[in-house]
């Protein structure tokens, strides 16, 4: 299920009826949530065999897990930000090179 639907998990572009805009999307995303869910999993069942009772190791492990959960939210937000603006400037610098070379073979049919 994603996180925001008609957007791609990995870079925001938008991407209806889909998770995903690529398979490379799919696969830097899955990478991330291996990597991200391994830390995770390991804090709640801490949490859950302690049941975060007081004086045991899974005291205030609930509040460590929103914590962290806030913060993989807010890289999410960061880098399909960084993506997004990344794709604008892309899309500026490909007019730019495609009216150079109008340009260019302007000046080549003058000659
Ligand atoms: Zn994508």
């Amino acid at each position: 299920m994603p996180v925001k639907q008609g957007f791609c998990e990995w870079c925001g572009d938008r991407c209806k009826g889909r998770t995903y805009c690529s398979d490379f999307c799919r696969g830097k995303y899955t990478n991330l949530n291996l990597v991200h869910g391994k830390s995770l999993i390991q804090l709640l069942k801490i949490w859950r065999i302690h049941r975060g009772a007081k004086g045991t190791p899974g005291e205030g492990k609930l509040s460590d897990i929103t914590f962290r959960l806030d913060q993989l939210l807010a890289d999410d937000r960061q880098r399909r930000k960084e993506m997004t603006e990344a794709r604008k400037l892309a899309a500026v610098a490909n007019g730019v090179m495609a009216e150079l070379l109008d340009k260019h073979e302007a000046r080549k049919a003058a000659k």
